[in-house]
């Protein structure tokens, strides 16, 4: 069975689900078609609704919830309440603005004879949502919230370490009021995704998740000519400049590393420090990282979380291992990591440059490469020579300059004096390898929607 519960600071099996047959997917397929038909013509006054009492629940129940979470992948228990909180929030964005989002616009033309022209946003059908681990309940409202406020249906494919997260949804959103078949997870075993995506009555697919993953989806996606938005890795720059305060730098720098015990696609995966202050930098660097509290996620005082799977301790062995191969130092931090449980060791990569191969990948835990920049313009060239193009971030007390440096960084989003944020109300999405398409706010409901253009002309107008 693909689907298991392990808990990460055990590595013990809770539970397993037996995969989606075929027939179960073909009539969970049905059975979102049906609820698009009537769901896409009910009124937003009632969409609305059903997204506000969702997040009504999520907040009322928020411990229960968030405890899910640190069971299944492992997750410090304040940031599974924050994870909470934050697919409330998105919830309730988007319960608060409905329609305004995809209101009609009219659109000017020079004649007469043109006729009277208007968009009207019109939802697509039913869509695929393939959602990560690391946030389990944040990454599956970033599409269903909007999606759903847009009249689009859902069809969940979480990952296969994250069952109990996914299936609460399906109990979130009947307890909210969503009609039958509207929203469903999926146990989908890879080999039936093509499957899914073919099916004439899915209408796209939103992926979260690795560049491998994003690549094998998006392909089936043009095969069968329909819209994907892909939100992939990433690998931010923290730059800091001379002037940074490197105090509250350095903790920025601990806290953008480390939440989530690396395991974020904007985590600060590269911290490139400018040369006149890289010394005292890394010094209270490494004083901040060993500072943190390896233990049981559940406790409130475990400030580093083991990592979501046995697997992925081990795959970051690994990597840092050829990293050391290829040149890099490494250096371990703070007190030893408990024997049992997927806990990974902080450490810090120095000596990393553009000949060691292991510089262009993802570190996805507590893995720091910290890289010496001669000045500002070395820093910005160094920030962009990756093939990830997801955050980033600029420390300076020049927050004018920091403008302007932010600027020049090739990423879909830059923060001058905070690591990227992760919020209800900004827009999320990355360019290059980090994928296309946006999350969140007015963006993000707008990538599966029919901007249809509708034109009435007076048969009476001149030719
Ligand atoms: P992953 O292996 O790509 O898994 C993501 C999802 O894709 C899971 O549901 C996974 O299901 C599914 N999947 C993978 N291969 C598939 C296939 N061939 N057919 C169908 N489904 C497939 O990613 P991960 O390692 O769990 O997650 C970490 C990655 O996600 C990192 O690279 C991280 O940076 C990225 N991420 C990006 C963002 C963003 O917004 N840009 C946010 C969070 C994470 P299974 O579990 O069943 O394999």
């Amino acid at each position: 069975m693909t689907y298991q519960t392990i808990n990460p600071y055990t590595n013990e099996i809770v539970a397993s689900f037996d995969d989606a047959t075929i027939e179960e997917v073909d009539a969970a397929i049905g059975a979102a078609h049906d609820a698009f038909l009537s769901w896409r013509d009910t009124p937003f006054s009632e969409r609305t609704a059903v997204l506000a009492k969702a997040a009504a629940l999520l907040r009322a129940e928020k411990r229960r919830y968030a405890e899910l979470l640190t069971l299944e992948m492992g997750k410090v228990i304040g940031e599974a309440e924050a994870e909470v909180d934050l697919s409330a929030d998105i919830l309730q964005y988007y319960a608060d603005r409905g329609e305004t989002l995809l209101e009609t616009i009219k659109v000017p033309v020079a004649m007469t004879s043109e006729g009277e022209v208007e968009i009207v946003s019109e939802p697509l059908g039913v869509i695929l949502s393939v959602e990560p681990w690391n946030f389990p309940y944040y990454q599956v409202v970033r599409v269903a919230g909007p999606q759903l406020l847009a009249g689009n249906t859902i069809l969940l494919k979480h990952a296969s370490n994250v069952p109990q997260a996914a299936a609460m949804f399906d109990d979130l959103f009947e307890r909210a009021g969503l009609p039958a078949g509207a929203f469903k997870n999926l146990y989908l075993p890879h080999d039936l995704t093509e499957h899914v995506i073919d099916d004439p009555r899915v209408r796209g697919v939103a992926l979260t998740g690795s560049e491998e993953a994003g690549s094998i989806i998006a392909a089936y996606a043009a095969k069968a000519v329909k819209k994907s938005t892909l939100e992939l890795g990433g690998s931010d720059a923290f730059v800091v400049l001379k002037d940074a305060d490197i105090d509250k730098t350095v903790e920025w720098a601990v806290f953008g590393r480390h939440w989530n015990a690396g395991q974020v696609c904007v985590s600060a995966k590269r911290l490139i420090v400018v040369d006149d202050v890289f010394d005292e930098f890394i010094a209270k660097y490494r004083t901040g990282v060993a500072a943190l509290l390896m233990g049981d996620p559940m406790d409130a005082a475990t400030t580093l979380a083991p990592l979501s799977s046995q697997g992925a301790a081990d795959k970051l062995v690994i990597q840092v291992e050829k990293a050391v191969a290829s040149g890099a130092m490494s250096e371990k931090l703070g007190a030893k990591a408990p024997a049992k449980g997927a806990f990974f060791q902080p450490t810090i990569l120095t000596g990393m440059d553009s000949s060691n191969p292991s510089y262009y990948e993802e570190f996805f835990g507590p893995v720091s490469i910290i890289i010496r920049a001669k000045d500002e313009a070395d820093a910005i060239a160094i920030a962009n020579d990756s093939p990830f193009g997801l955050g980033g971030s600029v420390f300076t007390k020049d927050t004018v300059n920091g403008e302007k440096v932010a600027r020049r960084i090739e990423t879909g989003m830059v923060y001058v004096n905070h690591p990227t944020m992760v919020k209800a109300d900004i827009p999320f999405g990355g360019v290059k390898h980090s994928g296309y398409g946006h999350e969140l706010t007015n963006l993000g409901i707008q990538e599966f929607i029919n901007k249809k253009v509708i034109d009435v002309v007076d048969i009476n107008a001149a030719f």
